[in-house]
């Protein structure tokens, strides 16, 4: 698996859940490629005076149900290939949470640290400018991804306002709030996910005021999803960062504000009072009963997934289980809720911002959280009920009814 390129790893994922639900070869054929990719080499002034040309790309995966979303990352290891796989999950992300939206990424080649905020502007603004051709509020809305922020967000909306000649806030997501941003975006992917683990947790009869959960990560993912936990009584026992993990002793439930406020001022969740430290891989395999991780990818891999006994997991984190972790756990009856479902509260709030920007009609914070919720347990319970129908783990479940929702709106469309 790893030196297939994702792009690679996104066409088998697709040839597989293809497989299962019997897909017209036509459709299969069309969703293997993305309808477009734009490649932009483009030229910023540096602030010595020099100019240094930039390769950018834009893939639009597919847009039967409705105009391409999806992040620009800025990294120095971005390739075509990984543009193009992260728009293809893109249109699934989009089609389990059923949004009106296809799947789009972007991308551009750069170590963003290494740019002073004059510099960083300037490339966020050529890139934007070149890639504007085949970008609109109707057709293809970027947002954030790695190395790109809210500020990259204004940048990119300006550029393109100034284009066209009005303001199309509509244009991109996750814009700061005075330019159109939605209230509730900052903890949506993690309140989403706490709805997924509250409606796991139900499905499959697990007392969240009794149970035990491990979190991996506390960044903006890991942290807020205990906030929320916290909120309701569930006991979070154990989490971690990037420099190892803590374990409460006793299993004493472990609170959010006093654990972030160490974090912030120590610069990491390790030496928090009452707690032992243990490593992230010691973490994963605790003896919990729900296990989320919200870190980095292939975490949970065919050397642990036979340890893990939690009997879920809820993905925060993108990827974080391998092909051959998943069906480990599947025969091991552990439960796991995909990532493209259980952390789409991101994709879903940006949904939202981008109809209160067509509308100009802005909502409440409760609004937005009463909207997220129904999307997501709606989101759940299809999946659910796809899992059931094919009898599939989860991940296979949200596949299968994603690519469902795209194929039959490519048939309906005439386009195959
Ligand atoms: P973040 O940078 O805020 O936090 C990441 C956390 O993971 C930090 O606590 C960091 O110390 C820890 N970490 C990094 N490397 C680690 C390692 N090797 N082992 C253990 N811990 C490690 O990032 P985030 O926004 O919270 O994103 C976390 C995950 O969730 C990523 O996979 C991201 O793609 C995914 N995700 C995020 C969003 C979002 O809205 N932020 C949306 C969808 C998916």
């Amino acid at each position: 698996m790893t030196n297939k390129n994702p792009y690679e790893i996104a066409v088998e994922q697709l040839e597989r859940a293809a497989k299962l639900i019997d897909l017209d070869k036509n459709i299969l054929e069309r969703l293997k490629r993305p309808d477009r990719v734009l490649v932009v080499n483009f030229p910023v002034k540096m602030d010595d005076g020099s100019i240094k040309v930039f390769t950018g790309f834009r893939s639009q995966h597919n847009n039967a149900l409705g105009p391409y979303k999806g992040g620009v990352r800025y990294h120095p290891n971005v390739t075509m290939e990984e543009v193009m796989a992260l728009s293809m999950w893109m249109t699934w992300k989009c089609a389990v949470a059923g949004l009106p939206y296809g799947g789009g990424k972007g991308g551009v080649i750069v170590d963003p640290t290494a740019l002073s905020k004059g510099e960083l502007e300037r490339l966020s603004r050529a890139y934007f400018r070149a890639i504007a051709p085949i970008i609109g509020p109707l057709v293809d809305i970027p947002g954030p991804d790695v190395f790109t922020d809210s500020q990259t967000m204004a940048w990119f909306m300006d550029e393109y306002s100034k284009l066209v000649g009005y303001n199309a806030f509509g244009v991109v997501t996750a814009k700061p709030i005075e330019i159109g941003g939605s209230l509730g975006r900052e903890t949506s992917t993690s309140r989403g996910l706490f709805f997924a683990v509250v409606e796991a947790a139900k499905k499959l009869n697990i007392d969240l005021k009794k149970a035990t959960i491990a979190i991996q990560g506390y960044g903006k993912v890991g942290s807020y999803t205990h906030m929320y936990l916290d909120d309701i009584g569930a006991n979070v026992i154990a989490v971690s960062d990037i420099k190892g993990g803590i374990m409460s002793v006793n299993n004493k439930p472990l609170k959010f504000k006093d654990v972030i406020a160490f974090s912030k001022k120590t610069g990491s969740v390790i030496g928090f009072p009452g707690t032992k430290q243990i490593s992230n891989e010691e973490l994963l395999e605790l003896d919990v009963d729900i296990l989320i991780p919200a870190a980095i990818e292939n975490q949970i891999t065919e050397k642990n997934a036979s340890k893990i006994k939690a009997k879920l997991i809820v993905e925060g984190a993108n990827g974080p289980t391998t092909p051959e972790a998943d069906d480990i756990l599947f025969k091991n009856g552990v439960t796991v809720v995909p990532d493209i479902l259980a952390n789409s509260g991101g994709v879903i709030v940006s949904y939202f911002e981008w109809v209160q920007n067509l509308m100009n009609y802005y909502w409440s914070a409760e609004e937005v959280d009463q909207k997220l919720k129904n999307i997501i347990i709606n989101a759940f319970n299809r999946v659910w009920e796809a899992t059931k129908k094919y009898n599939v783990d989860m991940r296979r479940g949200a596949y299968a009814y994603a690519i469902t929702r795209v194929a039959t709106a490519m048939k309906l469309r005439g386009w195959v």
